[in-house]
């Protein structure tokens, strides 16, 4: 079923005319075409719109052009949304969602089925959707408003990245219909697609051929493969971690992969990342299991364990046990 948007929600988001709008923590594309595109319609609106991004987003998105707050004061808006946050701790808000005493006007759009973000006086989840763009879109068209090219650009933009292309199960009807709509709006599709898939810097292509030659390993018979990216080889092509989405899907380009995963220290603990290629064996448990959530067939949790060996280890427990389960 296509996104249907609670009319009450719609209409007391829109009665809303300073907005300040929110993504989460690590912004991927859905979290910043979301956030932009959601900008950008309310913009159309003739309304006040700002995206609080407290920290800097992956390089390729800036060629969107994204326009964001680094620090807000709550009491400059009237209305504030969070898009694409399963986690109320993983919105990326600075304190001010937080601080925010009367959340009787603060929604939450969202696409995760580990949605929790029940403070919030809106909380509307379809986890169907492909990408939170897709939710945003469905609001857009829904109101019957006009909006921009530009705001069609951003809202695909998160379609594309959360489905790999129209490539993940997550790709249906439904959000082909709701991409094509948009690309009507006049969108340079080769333009998009040549910024989000085709614009790789020379040394992150050299970075993922050496993280590929030295760290993949293959277990479980083959169905499962990860890799734990070494603070060395970071360092050796100075890539970022946040410049890190698509490269787990390197993992699962493999015949035969069932279960991806790929692993990265933090600060607070090893961040991982799953993914499954087939419905029978999510991974949205295994990360639930570490206190972690997303979607059935891509998922993550920060893990604390002392040492990668040890993650290995109950990892390996972990994903077999699911693989023959
Ligand atoms: P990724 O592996 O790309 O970081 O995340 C995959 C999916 O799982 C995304 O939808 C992301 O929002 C979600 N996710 C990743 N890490 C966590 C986590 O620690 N907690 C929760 N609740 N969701 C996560
Ligand atoms: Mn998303």
């Amino acid at each position: 079923m296509a996104v249907q948007i609670p009319e009450t929600l719609l209409s007391a988001l829109l009665q809303g005319e300073k907005f300040l709008i929110f993504t989460h923590v690590r912004p991927d594309g859905d979290a910043i075409g979301s956030a932009f595109g959601m900008r950008s319609f309310l913009l159309d609106q003739g309304k006040k719109a700002d995206v609080l991004l407290p920290v800097d987003p992956p390089a390729r998105y800036l060629k969107l052009g994204l326009d964001s707050l680094r620090e807000a004061d709550s009491n400059d808006y009237d209305t504030f949304i969070a898009l694409d946050c399963a986690a109320f701790h993983r919105i990326a808000d600075n304190g001010v969602l937080t601080n925010l005493a009367d959340k009787s006007r603060f929604f939450s759009l969202d696409h995760h089925f580990t949605n929790n973000v029940d403070c919030a006086g809106f909380n509307f989840v379809d986890s169907k959707a492909s990408s939170a763009c897709e939710v945003v879109s469905a609001l857009a068209f829904q109101s019957n408003l006009a909006f921009s090219k530009q705001t069609a650009e951003f809202l695909l933009t998160g379609m594309l990245t959360d489905t790999g292309g129209f490539k993940f199960s997550n790709t249906n009807g439904d959000v082909l219909r709701m991409a094509a709509k948009l690309l009507d709006k006049g969108v340079d599709f080769e333009k998009l697609i040549n910024i989000l898939f085709f614009s790789k810097p020379e040394r992150q292509l050299r970075f993922e051929s050496e993280l590929i030659s030295s760290q993949i390993k293959v277990a479980c018979g083959g169905k499962f493969a990860y890799a734990f990216i070494p603070q060395e080889l970071l360092d050796k092509y100075n890539f970022s971690l946040k410049e890190d989405e698509g490269i787990i899907d390197l993992l699962r380009e493999i015949d035969g992969v069932v279960i991806a995963m790929l692993v990265h220290k933090q600060e607070d603990g090893f961040k991982v990342s799953l993914r499954s290629k087939d419905p029978r064996y999510p991974v949205a448990p295994i990360a639930a299991d570490f206190g972690g959530g997303g979607h059935l067939m891509a998922a993550g949790a920060t893990v604390e364990l002392p040492e990668f060996s040890d993650l290995e280890k109950v990892f390996l427990e972990k994903v077999s046990a699911v693989l023959n389960g």
